[in-house]
């Protein structure tokens, strides 16, 4: 309830110990009804009375306030971090409603393999490269760069299971299907697929 309707139910509450029953009836509004006039004479002068800074309402008025501002200080906060380019790229507007959120009930390695992959802070050979833990960011079968999305797009080793991934997601995504396509849908069907996918082919992210 806003101030107006709390202020309108104390004139009425007062109207009531003075012995007086009110009735709500809508009217025509510019008719010349003689009550009508006065309120809009009332309300046109309102305007130009000087802003009420201190009027009671209720705390829970501000509820949607604050929720706005919590999540435009988020979003400010998001699109001004000074990292993570790629996945402000994929998903620029910051929800209240995280991925997460709308996909309950998976066990704990789908929420770890898809945060892994969404953020590109995946275990594999180029990351490691990057962070100096190994020499060499090449694949050990066909000597190309062994990021996420080759082990789980490209690499010949896994052909036989991303068959049947393919055969899931291509519902979903139109082909020639890369990581980033598969993350943005934010689909459960799509994610548990491309989970189940790199658990069954032994895949470490
Ligand atoms: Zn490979």
């Amino acid at each position: 309830m806003g101030f107006i309707e709390t202020e309108i139910l104390n004139a009425v509450n007062a109207l009531k110990l003075a012995g007086t029953s009110t009735t709500f009836i809508w009217i025509r509004g510019h008719f010349n009804i003689y009550g009508n006039t006065i309120a809009d004479t009332l309300a046109k002068q309102a305007i130009l009375l000087p802003r009420r800074e201190l009027c009671e309402f209720p705390a829970s008025d501000l509820n949607r306030w604050f929720k706005v501002q919590q999540m435009k200080g988020w979003d400010n906060f998001h699109s001004n971090y000074h990292a993570g380019f790629k996945y402000k790229i994929m998903f620029p507007q910051p929800s209240s409603n995280p991925w997460f959120a709308r996909m309950p009930s998976h066990p704990k390695t789908f929420y770890r393999i898809m945060s892994r992959l969404r953020s590109g802070h995946c275990a594999t050979k180029t990351y490691l490269l990057r962070i100096g833990r190994v020499e060499s960011g090449m694949c050990n079968v066909c000597l190309e760069d062994e990021d996420a999305e080759h082990m789980i797009l490209v690499c010949p080793i896994h052909r036989n299971k991303r068959r049947l991934l393919f055969e899931k997601i291509e519902e979903f995504i139109p082909r020639p299907f890369n990581l980033e396509l598969i993350l943005v849908t934010e689909l459960e069907a799509v994610y548990d697929a491309v989970v189940t996918f790199i658990v069954d082919s032994e895949i470490k992210l």
